[in-house]
């Protein structure tokens, strides 16, 4: 059992597992343009959230001098370099003209590069699950194919674009389609460990008891919960999360982290980038075990066990 403080390699306290999902690499594209208009409009509207001024300059950036593909990732590899973590990178394969598809496509040479630079810097590549393959494992298994062909990679990891999930289907269904590790169990809508889930686990199929060969790593923070559906902001967004975070370390937890690489570099959402580097800064000076997700997995997996750490009774 990975049950207490200490279990985890060099005697770290607990485990950090960041991540960030790759929906969006382009400035300039046309989803991405009507999205930034529709966010105006309900700033307008509904009161959403946001800076209109810095808003209305994203949409002329993108339009007449757009961002350079990759370089949000850049940022993000420098960030973490400060600390020597590694992180997994999950890229979203569907159909590119589709409504919850990805914004950019596989063969695209931004991605190449962005690829490139994430394995220079000792990151992982996963599979960010698609909308339109949801519980489908033969979609799944296309998908993991598709992108360890692509970059000549073995892809390890899944997580499901907008934590779509349900039990026990998505697990099965990724099992089927050869994937070793799952990274979408977690609340969309509040931070913290889902069903106390503070640390990786294997779960069991209910109809017939068995235990699944899957390792599922367990959500504790995502951008989008703090920033888009609690609407918070700034100093109050970085507390929220670390109210999150600090019981995971408690119990010697495994502390997951997803950021989005297109809310880095942006003015309109700097703070996302600052709550970001905070997290990592105060992790980092609690020392712990910071590895891509495969690399979780493969120690998990390493230890025999089967069963790991119910949360209740490993506190
Ligand atoms: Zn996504």
């Amino acid at each position: 059992m990975i049950s207490a403080r200490g279990d985890w390699p060099e005697n770290a306290p607990f485990a950090v597992f960041l991540s960030h999902d790759i929906d969006q690499i382009h400035d300039r594209e046309l989803f991405r343009i009507l999205a930034d208009l529709n966010h105006i409009r309900r700033i307008l509207r509904q009161g959403e959230p946001g800076n209109l001024r810095l808003a209305g300059a994203r949409v002329l950036r993108s339009l007449f001098k757009p961002k350079q593909t990759g370089d949000d990732v850049r940022t993000i590899l420098e960030i973490e370099a400060r600390y020597g973590f590694p992180s997994t990178f999950f890229i979203l394969h569907d159909p590119y003209w589709s409504r919850h598809g990805p914004r950019y496509r596989l063969g695209s040479p931004g991605l190449r590069r962005i690829v490139q630079m994430v394995s220079e810097a000792g990151g992982e590549l996963g599979v960010h699950g698609g909308y339109y393959r949801f519980n489908d494992p033969a979609g799944y298994r296309e998908s993991r194919e598709m992108v360890g062909e692509t970059f000549g990679v073995e892809v390890q990891g899944i997580r499901n674009h907008l934590l779509r999930f349900s039990f026990p289907e998505t697990w099965l269904a990724q099992e089927a389609a050869g994937f070793r590790y799952d990274a979408t169990f977690g609340w969309p809508d509040r931070p913290g460990a889902r069903d106390d889930r503070f640390f990786p686990f294997r779960p069991v199929d209910p109809a017939t008891g068995r235990e699944l060969d899957l390792t599922v790593l367990p959500l504790t923070v995502m951008d989008g919960t703090l920033f888009r559906h609690l609407r918070s902001s700034g100093r109050d967004a970085l507390e929220l999360a670390w109210a999150a975070i600090e019981p995971v370390i408690e119990r010697g937890g495994l502390v997951s982290l997803l950021w989005h690489n297109n809310y880095f570099d942006e003015p309109e959402y700097r703070d996302w980038q600052w709550v970001y580097e905070q997290l990592l800064e105060r992790l980092a000076a609690l020392r712990p075990w910071c590895a891509t997700g495969a690399a979780i997995d493969d120690w998990v997996r390493a230890q025999g066990m089967p069963t790991i750490g119910a949360s209740a009774d490993s506190g």
